[in-house]
């Protein structure tokens, strides 16, 4: 039962209210699908394990100040060849168990056997966490083409029928408003997208993007296509020039001219460059949210200052509601 924002305002307002019971499921432990449908903007935070003790140092300062805005769920990556395993279901443990903080883990098919795939997604269902974003992973060392595992997968697909018949996580999985760099067109993108949500993929992430026009035009692609699952857009806010432009070259997405020259003339002003970082993020969730967006998926670069911001603006927009039950949602 998706949660009704309208019975509480026919409570308000002393209307006679249905016998139903409000929310009986909405609690810690709660699997991405539903609190998607439980008609509030869904806000998340990604991080990745830090390499080293300083690393792990701000990543708690950063854990501490973003908590207070009560995310609906936190995610941890999943290194290149599953090179932080180890690390990535520790700190997802420790944030859900310590900071009370619904969770999501990364899993790629990078360089993975199904044997290690079934031990780690064992783990973290004996760990209490529920839901999994299913990817396959970036061919290594830059490389443009990306080598299965003898005995593993070679598209997320795979891992995601995989994960959906083996356990009970919730999955999701990764989609780009901009194509895949690797697709040779959108349309086969798409297609291979379909298959990635016929094997059982329950919503999808965006890869960063800063016109959301292209975002709004890529909904409306996949929903043509019959794809119905909760789009999360995923953003970045900007705070080093030369850091984006290597990251959008990465992954292919662009940047509009006119922020791309703005960007440039600020850029050995760091203060600026982040007031316009924040600025132009900040205004880029609130017109997706306006539009329908089902949240924010926030790429946080483990810093908080500047997720923060923006999170602290969009919630005198949308602030976090207290449901009957108690619960933050
Ligand atoms: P796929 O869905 O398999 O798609 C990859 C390419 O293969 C696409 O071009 C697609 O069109 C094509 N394709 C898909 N299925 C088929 C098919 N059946 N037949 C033929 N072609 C097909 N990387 C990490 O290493 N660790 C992370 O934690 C991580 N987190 C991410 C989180 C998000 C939200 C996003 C957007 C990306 C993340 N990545 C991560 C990066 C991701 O692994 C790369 O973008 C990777 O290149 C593709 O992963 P995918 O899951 O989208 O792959």
């Amino acid at each position: 039962m998706p949660f009704n924002y309208s019975l509480m305002a026919s409570r308000a307002a002393g209307i006679a209210e249905p016998a139903e019971p409000l929310l009986p499921w909405c609690r810690i432990g709660m699997r991405i699908r539903e609190l998607l449908s439980c008609g509030r903007p869904c806000f998340s935070f990604e991080f990745f394990p830090p390499k080293n003790d300083e690393g792990f140092a701000q990543l708690r300062e950063t854990l501490a100040s973003l908590h207070e805005l009560r995310p609906s769920f936190v995610s941890v990556t999943w290194g290149a060849g599953g090179s932080t395993r180890r690390q990535t279901v520790e700190l997802l443990t420790q944030i859900h168990k310590d900071h009370g903080i619904e969770v999501m883990a990364h899993l790629t098919c990078a360089d993975a056997a199904r044997q290690e795939l079934r031990e780690v997604l064992g783990r973290l269902a004996e760990a209490g966490i529920d839901n999994v974003l299913a990817l396959r992973g970036d061919p290594p060392g830059g490389g443009m083409r990306f080598e299965r595992h003898a005995d593993g997968f070679e598209h997320a697909s795979d891992l995601v029928r995989f994960t959906r018949e083996g356990f009970e996580f919730c999955v999701g999985g990764a989609c780009y408003p901009e194509k895949h760099v690797e697709a040779t067109s959108m349309d086969l993108d798409l297609f291979n997208l379909k298959r990635k949500v016929d094997a059982g993929c329950e919503f999808l992430i965006s890869q960063l993007f800063f016109d959301n026009q292209k975002y709004f035009d890529f909904v409306a692609r996949v929903r043509a296509m019959g794809i119905g699952v909760p789009i999360i857009p995923g953003i970045m806010p900007i705070t080093n020039v030369a850091q984006i432009e290597r990251f959008t070259n990465m992954c292919g997405a662009t940047i509009p001219h006119s922020l791309l020259d703005e960007l440039r003339r600020l850029q050995d002003d760091h203060h600026a460059v982040l007031s316009l970082g924040v600025a132009y993020a900040t205004a880029q969730c609130l017109e997706l949210l306006q539009r329908g967006a089902p949240g924010i998926h926030f790429y946080t670069l483990n810093k908080s200052p500047a997720t923060r911001t923006i999170l602290k603006a969009i919630q005198t927009v949308y602030p976090p509601a207290r449901t009957p039950a108690g619960w933050w949602l």
